[in-house]
């Protein structure tokens, strides 16, 4: 389920959805001058990332989702294992988790978002070598 071929070997890896050989991101995700900075094309298999313009607003709604699975998460653990936490210190902590993540579930709202309309082609790198021969 996680192996070369799986929308999650790309997600996981930040790799091209559709080779899954070539590199998602301009830089890493916690380099904050290129956070969730999306290259224009697979340098490995030529594919565009941007659909059109505009592409990745969409992410938002996978960003937002994401976010409100951290805190369900978060809130949840909080009163399933800790007995006396208080409210005050749950809301801190589930802040700054929000923040520090921020980067990376940015990149990773990104990502899934490019997963789900772009297809992953076991042929997308021998296609390219083709042509240039
Ligand atoms: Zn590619």
């Amino acid at each position: 389920m996680l192996g070369k071929g799986t929308k999650m070997y790309s997600i996981r890896k930040f790799k091209c959805p559709h080779c899954q050989e070539g590199e998602f991101f301009v830089s890493h995700v916690y380099d904050l001058r290129h956070v969730g900075d999306v290259r224009e094309t697979c340098d490995k298999c030529g594919v565009h990332y941007s659909k059109e313009p505009g592409f990745y607003f969409g992410a938002m709604y996978v960003a937002y989702a994401l976010g409100v699975a951290l805190f369900v998460t978060l809130w949840v653990s909080f009163n399933l294992f800790f007995d006396n936490v208080s409210t005050g210190v749950q809301i801190t902590v589930i802040v700054l988790a929000t923040v520090v993540l921020a980067p990376f579930l940015f990149a990773l709202s990104k990502i899934i978002w490019a997963n789900m309309f772009i297809a992953y082609d076991p042929h997308a790198l021998d296609v390219k070598e083709k042509g240039a021969h």
